[in-house]
């Protein structure tokens, strides 16, 4: 594929006198063929991991989130109730728990991540479909996730993906400042060193594809039902939503319309 580094941006609306009619009509009618509208120059697609890689329906997260509460209530002294307070109000203000126990009470990092994602991944079923969809589908693959790379390789190694991925940004290597702070993204790609307006990157938080499209990456948001997932997602910044990662994956690969 040919990269052309000065090529302007095609996903804005204001490209195509057609798309942007089509858009003031419905935000996202221009997207009828995906691959060819958004995808055909991305040689690099970036993963959110957890409610992303793998549906959201199987709640492996809600294993993590209650070590986590674990790990507050222990830490503060505090019962379940308490501990789940401070636990939610760390997360809305910094981003991830972890970072407001760092900036409040000092905790090391490591021994957190150690304890909150040690936890049984067997609720994840292998995902067959997902491995073709990604054998299919050309380019890097890379995961950025607010979680540890450990938990990372655990769940691809579970849904069988793993061989796809080339590496894993994870919390650790954004100095524990978490997504959606945009300078974690810059050093994701300063680590990875691609071109970001050549990049893809899928999410379920939809806030977390902001600093994504401001770099100028394509940006996929996994619609769930999530009331944080969903803060933001009618932002301008998300140029496509999906319902079902592997399917939208497979079309891409093998040129049939998706999404
Ligand atoms: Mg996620």
């Amino acid at each position: 594929m040919i990269k052309n580094l000065f090529m302007p941006r095609r996903r804005r609306p204001a490209a195509n006198g057609l798309a942007r009619a089509a858009a003031a009509l419905h935000p996202r009618a221009m997207i009828s063929d995906p691959r060819a509208a958004l995808f055909a120059d991305v040689d690099t697609w970036v993963f959110d991991l957890d409610n992303t890689l793998y549906p959201a329906r199987y709640n492996l997260f809600e294993l993590v989130d209650r070590k986590i509460g674990a790990f507050v209530a222990a830490l503060l002294g505090v019962d379940r109730g308490a501990a789940r307070r401070v636990q939610k109000s760390y997360f809305r203000e910094h981003g991830t728990t972890l970072r407001g126990l760092m900036l409040n009470h000092g905790v090391d990092p490591q021994a957190f991540l150690e304890f909150v994602h040690d936890i049984d991944v067997a609720r994840v079923p292998p995902s067959p479909d997902l491995d073709a969809a990604l054998a299919r589908l050309d380019g890097r693959k890379l995961v950025f996730t607010n979680a540890s790379t450990r938990h990372a390789e655990r769940v691809m190694e579970r849904l069988g993906v793993a061989h796809h991925f080339e590496g894993v940004f994870d919390i650790a290597d954004a100095g524990y400042v978490p997504k959606p702070h945009p300078e974690t993204y810059a050093a994701m790609v300063a680590r990875f060193a691609f071109d970001p307006r050549a990049a893809a990157m899928i999410e379920d938080i939809a806030r977390n594809l902001e600093p994504a499209a401001a770099i100028g990456m394509t940006t996929v948001w996994l619609r769930n039902d999530s009331e944080w997932g969903r803060e933001g997602s009618d932002g301008a910044y998300i140029d496509l939503v999906i319902d079902d990662l592997t399917g939208w994956l497979a079309g891409l690969g093998d040129g049939a319309p998706a999404a």
